[in-house]
């Protein structure tokens, strides 16, 4: 992992032994969706700061609000941080801790620095000031410590309905940061809460949980987005107040933002429950699942996570820089097989009739040790339509009538001629091979040809469904804000080599000179697999040079 900002502040830590133990950071997760690349990147900062300077890293359910949370999201938590090539010291419960939020809550009451209020959220909301007007005191403010902490004790006690009595924070109404007007540390719920059950029916604010939660754990550097600046005056107070040796300290970095999806786990919950997308693991999601069912590799998201950095400022990365890091990882990691997506019939006429052949074919040009596989060649084939043009373009050098190409693997072939239906398009491309020009034979290549295309034989090939995605999200013009595009998705029946069918569930391959494709793990049966297209061939992003 490279160097950052926070790093800088770690290496200055450590030098300067501002912590007696080795530093712990923390992955706080909210169980209230599933995790999408976002995440991905504060796991990789997280875990992977840990890792770097020899910590820990502890996985955390944020679980302090019992209304959203659900323990579907709680398991698929585990399993993604695990997919990503990570394991947690502990795996903690913020809920299991309310016992030790609420002593911290007395111990404020009791130094005369939080008061038990009857102020209505309505009441709060109009005392709370503006930006440029200070607020205005609560008429609670002076009850005494006594007072409060017998208020605090009923109110876990269940004598207080929902909003009747909350208890606020003592600082500054006219402070400039709104955050530090008495902010709520602790209200009135009666709900039940999916880990603590009935146990409570008051509940911690999450300003104040969590750096209760952090101090804890003894995390000595708790790593949030940019948007919790404001908050850090009371992070810093709540752990002043309630007397920690070694509180941890709180850092910004600037949240992901990707073009061309839709990334908050609200929104994306949005997509699931309207049908939109086929669940939290569609592979167009930029969920961690739907990013595994894609067949991204942890690999390459970890590459990406690393390549953007870490900074301060906001910044919006483009989706074709993820695409980079996923192609990069596959190249050189799986084979390749033909396969024909949009298919017209080639047939070539001086082929002997009945012979069938085997041509060898390599399985990825780059790694010569993954070596070859035997592919069946007839005079009956299918290529791709986009292979051939009855009257070429400019610069075109595949099949046209007149030319020859090299069939990958096998021979050259001139094209001869064409059949039309009767509504005059192309439904069989002729051509005649050169019997001397097989690959690998002397002499195959005595002649140049500027084409090489791909093929499979007609007569063994199977026919295999297979997905392709666009980008799952564009900015609607006028908001600029991204919106589902309900055509992401194209499905179609692809004519592929015969051992494709043989491929088992999450196989990946290369289907050459189109993109990678990897056997979709929920829709595959045993001998009918079905492709979702990974990602395709060209780049328009590349690294900077160094
Ligand atoms: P969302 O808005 O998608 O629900 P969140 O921030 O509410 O995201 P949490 O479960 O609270 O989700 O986040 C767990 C951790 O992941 C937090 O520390 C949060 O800062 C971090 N995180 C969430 N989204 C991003 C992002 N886009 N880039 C970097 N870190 C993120
Ligand atoms: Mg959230």
């Amino acid at each position: 992992m490279e160097g950052n900002f926070i790093h800088d502040i770690i290496e200055k830590d450590i030098a300067e032994g501002k912590y007696s133990h080795n530093i712990i950071t923390r992955f706080p997760p909210e169980p209230n969706g599933y995790l999408h690349i976002g995440h991905a990147k504060s796991i990789c900062l997280n875990f992977g700061t840990a890792l770097k300077y020899g910590g820990v890293c502890n996985l955390r359910y944020d679980d302090t609000n019992p209304v959203k949370e659900d323990d579907e999201f709680v398991g698929s938590i585990e399993n993604d941080v695990r997919w990503l090539g990570f394991e947690w010291a502990n795996l903690n419960y913020a809920s299991d801790y309310f016992e030790k939020m609420y002593e911290c809550a007395c111990t404020l009451i009791k130094k005369g620095l939080a008061y038990a209020s009857d102020m209505t959220q309505e009441e709060m909301r109009a005392t709370r000031g503006t930006l440029t007007e200070p607020g205005v005191n609560d008429r609670n403010r002076d009850r005494s410590p006594e007072e409060s902490l017998k208020i605090f004790e009923d109110m876990r006690a269940g004598k207080y309905a929902d909003g009747e009595m909350c208890i606020r924070a003592k600082i500054d109404m006219a402070s400039p940061n709104i955050n530090m007007r008495d902010p709520v540390i602790y209200r009135v719920l009666h709900v039940s809460h999916q880990h603590t059950g009935d146990k409570w029916c008051i509940y911690p604010m999450y300003d104040f949980a969590h750096p209760l939660e952090d101090a804890i754990e003894g995390i000595t550097h708790s790593l949030c987005t940019l948007e919790f600046e404001d908050h850090r005056p009371f992070y810093d107070w709540a752990l002043a107040n309630t007397d920690w040796p070694e509180p941890p300290q709180q850092i910004e970095f600037a949240k992901l933002n990707l073009t061309n999806t839709i990334m908050s786990k609200r929104n994306i919950k949005k997509l699931v429950e309207e049908g939109q997308v086929e669940g939290w693991d569609d592979p167009r999601l930029c969920t961690i699942a739907g990013m595994r069912r894609r067949g991204y590799t942890p690999e390459a998201i970890r590459a990406f996570c690393d390549a953007i950095g870490v900074a301060k400022a906001n910044s919006l990365i483009d989706m074709s820089q993820l695409e980079y890091f996923v192609r990069d990882d596959l190249k050189n990691k799986v084979e390749s097989r033909f396969v024909i997506s949009r298919p017209i019939k080639l047939t070539i006429t001086n082929w002997p009739e009945g012979k069938t052949e085997l041509c060898a074919v390599e399985n990825n040009a780059n790694v010569p040790e993954m070596g070859s596989r035997e592919v069946p060649f007839s005079g009956q084939l299918y290529i791709e339509q986009d292979d051939f043009m009855e009257v070429p373009a400019k610069k075109y050098f595949r099949l046209y009538p007149g030319n020859e190409v090299r069939l990958k693997g096998a021979y050259f072939v001139t094209c001869t001629g064409v059949v039309k239906d009767e509504a005059g398009n192309v439904t069989e491309v002729l051509c005649t091979y050169d019997p001397d020009t097989k690959s690998g034979t002397p002499g195959a290549d005595s002649r140049k040809v500027k084409g090489t295309i791909h093929w499979v034989d007609a007569q063994t090939a199977v026919r295999v469904p297979v997905r392709e995605y666009g980008y799952l999200a564009y900015p609607n013009e006028e908001t600029g804000k991204n919106e589902f595009d309900p055509n992401s998705r194209t499905e179609l029946t692809a004519y592929a080599e015969p051992s494709v069918a043989q491929a088992k569930a999450g196989e990946r391959f290369q289907f050459f000179r189109s993109g990678y494709y990897i056997a979709d793990s929920v829709l595959s049966k045993e001998g009918a697999p079905v492709f979702n297209q990974i990602v395709g061939l060209k780049s328009s992003w590349k690294p900077e040079q160094k």
